[in-house]
């Protein structure tokens, strides 16, 4: 909103009060008058309360880009879980592709017992080269549903495509558009229309701006809700592989108070730095968390270096995670054995 202060009143004083009321606020002078720009998300403050504001002349409201999105609970229910402000953080963890049926069974076994409450895990994978594996498609698919129905997980995974859209929210309880995808308007319209909530990755060189208008898309098309997922961006280092943006959490949800969930482990690309980049996530404010893991990081046809071995999640999810699992002894020093690249 954009405030204008009165003629004679004292911008300072009026400013001290605006901030005090939680807002975040911008001075800007304009045509001869103070004017304020302040975060219409920042606080639930109405219009009628900023003008009883001492000082305040005018309040305007200027439309908004994206006003589905700021009418979008900050809490989203999606089966029997809750993901969001008023919720417990949620643990989404699987293999980076499904690989087999057998190996998919016995990880969601596994995911479940480190706190999991959902199986993640690609069946068309968004691959950069197009000789790396590709994923198994539509049989992935019910492997990974049975796998997360006999461990009352639900299934987070990804159409890369709008001819896929309808037979991948068959089977997944929250539809997946990847980074590679996230601006693409054909794939946004179908996978709203598809009615599904719809975790929604940032693009990796994709603005705060571009990322919710693309969550606006979903919501316009008719998804059931959206979460939003950071999983870094590229920045001028390419020292991990790629830079994870916490701000961007921390205003998505202090600010704009939307579910967001962190990535880390497309985030730094490296297991040794997903344990540190968890505790930081939820620390921001983040609604919860999507790592991968695998049996044998080694072995894995894709993301083997930023999988993370069962224990290493269980580590993890006794941290961070104890509210949704069975209660067991900790083991600790774990964390510490995923040092290398192929372990
Ligand atoms: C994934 O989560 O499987 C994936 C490919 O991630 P991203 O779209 O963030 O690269
Ligand atoms: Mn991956």
């Amino acid at each position: 909103m954009i405030i204008t202060v009165q003629r004679h009143a004292d911008p300072s004083l009026v400013r001290k009060q605006l901030i005090e009321l939680g807002l975040w606020v911008k001075r800007f002078d304009d045509s001869g008058a103070v004017r304020f720009l302040v975060e219409p998300h920042s606080a639930r403050v109405t219009r009628e309360q900023l003008l009883g504001v001492a000082g305040v002349g005018e309040v305007a409201v200027p439309r908004s880009s994206t006003p589905l999105l700021d009418a979008h609970p900050a809490t989203l229910r999606i089966g029997t879980v809750e993901i969001g402000a008023s919720a417990k953080p949620v643990l989404m963890a699987g293999p980076c592709s499904v690989e087999s049926e057998a190996a998919v069974t016995e990880l969601a076994r596994k995911v479940a017992a480190c706190g999991a409450t959902f199986l993640r895990g690609g069946a068309f994978k968004p691959r950069t080269s197009p000789y790396d594996f590709q994923g198994h498609g539509k049989a992935a698919l019910g492997w990974m549903r049975r796998a997360a129905d006999d461990n009352g997980l639900l299934v987070v995974t990804e159409a890369m495509a709008p001819a896929e859209v309808e037979l991948v929210a068959q089977y997944a309880d929250l539809l997946q558009v990847g980074s590679r995808n996230m601006q693409s308007s054909p794939l946004l319209r179908a996978a709203g229309a598809s009615g599904r909530p719809i975790l929604l990755k940032r693009g990796m060189a994709s603005t705060m701006d571009e990322w919710l208008a693309a969550a606006e898309y979903l919501l316009l098309h008719g998804a059931a809700g959206v979460v939003l997922c950071e999983r870094g961006i590229r920045s001028f280092d390419t020292f991990t592989r790629f830079s994870l943006d916490l701000a961007a959490v921390a205003y998505l949800t202090h600010v704009r108070r939307l579910p967001v969930v962190v990535d880390p482990s497309h985030g730094a690309g490296r297991r040794d730095l997903i344990a540190s980049l968890s505790r930081a996530s939820i620390a921001v404010g983040a609604a919860g968390l999507m790592v991968e893991t695998h049996e044998q990081p080694g072995e894995a046809l894709s993301d083997g270096p930023q999988a993370l071995p069962i224990a290493v999640l269980d580590d993890l999810g006794r941290e961070l995670f104890s509210h949704a699992r069975a209660q067991t002894p900790a083991v600790s020093g774990r964390v510490s054995a995923c040092g290398s690249e192929l372990s």
